[in-house]
């Protein structure tokens, strides 16, 4: 089951302790590419500390819901699946993720730009639709 959860990004070294535990699992993270899983058996799954959880319980979640969540400041709707624009299975960049009835707004494609976890061209490529 899909499970809603919201994140107490207050103690800045649980948050610094998950990003470290995110980009352990991947060939590389936060780059403008994708952020591939090294292991392709991943399960995806993510154990969140109580500390990082509002309401004090740790939570194991999707590693996809979460970094969602983190980026776009929402979980997915619910009952939407995480796509990926790249079609690397095993990316876990926000970035790169689709969910149906969802577009990020202008100002967000163009922070992950900034950011550097978005190109222009993929921002071309797959916002370009919105850009109406
Ligand atoms: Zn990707």
């Amino acid at each position: 089951m899909v499970k809603t959860f919201a994140l107490n990004l207050k103690s800045e070294r649980a948050a610094t302790d998950m990003r470290k535990q995110i980009r352990d699992r991947c060939v590389e993270c936060f780059v403008p590419r994708c952020w591939t899983l090294k292991d392709p058996s991943d399960d995806g799954q993510f154990n969140l500390k109580g500390e990082l959880v509002k309401g004090g319980k740790r939570e194991r979640v999707q590693l996809r819901r979460l970094l969602f969540l983190l980026e776009y400041k929402e979980l997915p709707p619910l009952g939407r699946q995480i796509s990926m624009r790249c079609d690397d299975m095993l990316c876990i960049n926000p970035a790169h993720m689709r969910v149906k009835g969802f577009e990020p707004s202008y100002r967000k494609v163009y922070n992950m730009i900034d950011r550097e976890i978005l190109t222009i061209g993929q921002a071309k490529e797959w916002y370009a639709e919105a850009e109406q």
